[in-house]
């Protein structure tokens, strides 16, 4: 029985035995259904990165462990697929390519690879864009072609550490589209980090508001209202303040802590 993702009583510090561990993470308990979209929210420096790559299974966690579908994390998996803020591409591949490069791994037909890069092309817009190489894109196109390729290997887990953080704000909505057109087709749970809180509002079915560090779930929001979400509705703007003001405080604990080093 397929039962999603299970964040139990994690804890990191890093750098535990040297002069000055970092505690990045505390006690931090989450479930992520199957097909469920979370976003978590915090204030830099808060531990979002550190939690996403120990979900990854890039990094051991100090207590506590993550399991998914019944069994412990402990290195990272297809199943799991990690999207950083800098599309990590291949220069020297073309867009198709790097698309299918996990399925040509796995060894998979030329035949499934193209019927995949077809699909993939058409699902995050960039039909027509197979033949080109990275470096003729756009940052939104090779952010979307990142997508692409991360859902080739049909993650159960999508992993998204800030994924549209250095693209503009229009590209940024277009993205948000694009993502979640391509998350309802793929059924995929998404954890998706972010210090926005209009890109949290706008994705979520629920929104996890982390504290200053050592990371801990502040406030959890759940958000019912359909997508595409009208930021300008009553029902949002409430929720958004309700946001600033939960995340105003954290931020303002991580300035004084900062201040005083
Ligand atoms: P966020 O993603 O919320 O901005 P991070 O998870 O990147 O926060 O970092 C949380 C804390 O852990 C920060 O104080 C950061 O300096 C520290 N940290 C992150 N990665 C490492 C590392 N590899 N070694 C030591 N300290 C780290
Ligand atoms: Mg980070």
């Amino acid at each position: 029985m397929a039962t999603g993702l299970k964040i139990k009583n994690v804890s990191k510090v890093w750098n535990p035995d040297g002069p000055s561990p970092v505690p990045a993470v505390r006690s931090l308990s989450l479930d992520v259904e199957l097909g469920e979209f979370v976003v978590l929210l915090g204030p830099s420096g808060c531990g979002k990165s550190t939690l996403l790559y120990i979900v990854a299974g890039l990094e051991d966690a100090t207590e506590g462990a993550v399991t998914f579908d019944g069994l412990e994390v402990t290195d990272p998996s297809p199943e799991r697929s990690l999207i950083f803020q800098e599309a990590a591409l291949y220069p020297w591949l073309t867009v198709r390519d790097n698309i299918t490069f996990g399925l040509k791994i796995a060894g998979d037909s030329p035949r499934k690879m193209d019927e995949a890069a077809e699909r993939l092309l058409r699902l995050v817009g960039l039909n027509g864009a197979g033949d080109k190489r990275p470096h003729e894109l756009s940052g939104g196109m090779r952010q979307r072609a990142a997508l692409a390729r991360a859902l080739a290997v049909e993650p159960k887990v999508l992993l998204m550490d800030e994924p549209f953080a250095a693209l503009d704000v229009q590209t940024r909505a277009r993205m948000q589209a694009h993502l979640l057109n391509a998350w309802e087709k793929s059924k995929a749970s998404v954890l998706l980090v972010t210090h926005s809180i209009e890109e949290a509002l706008a994705l979520a079915d629920r929104v996890i508001v982390f504290t200053a560090r050592p990371g801990q779930i502040k406030a959890e929001i759940p958000i019912e209202a359909a997508r595409p979400r009208d930021m300008r509705s009553d029902e949002m703007i409430a929720l958004a303040r309700q946001c600033e003001a939960l995340l105003g405080e954290e931020v303002e604990k991580s300035f004084k802590e900062q201040e005083s080093l």
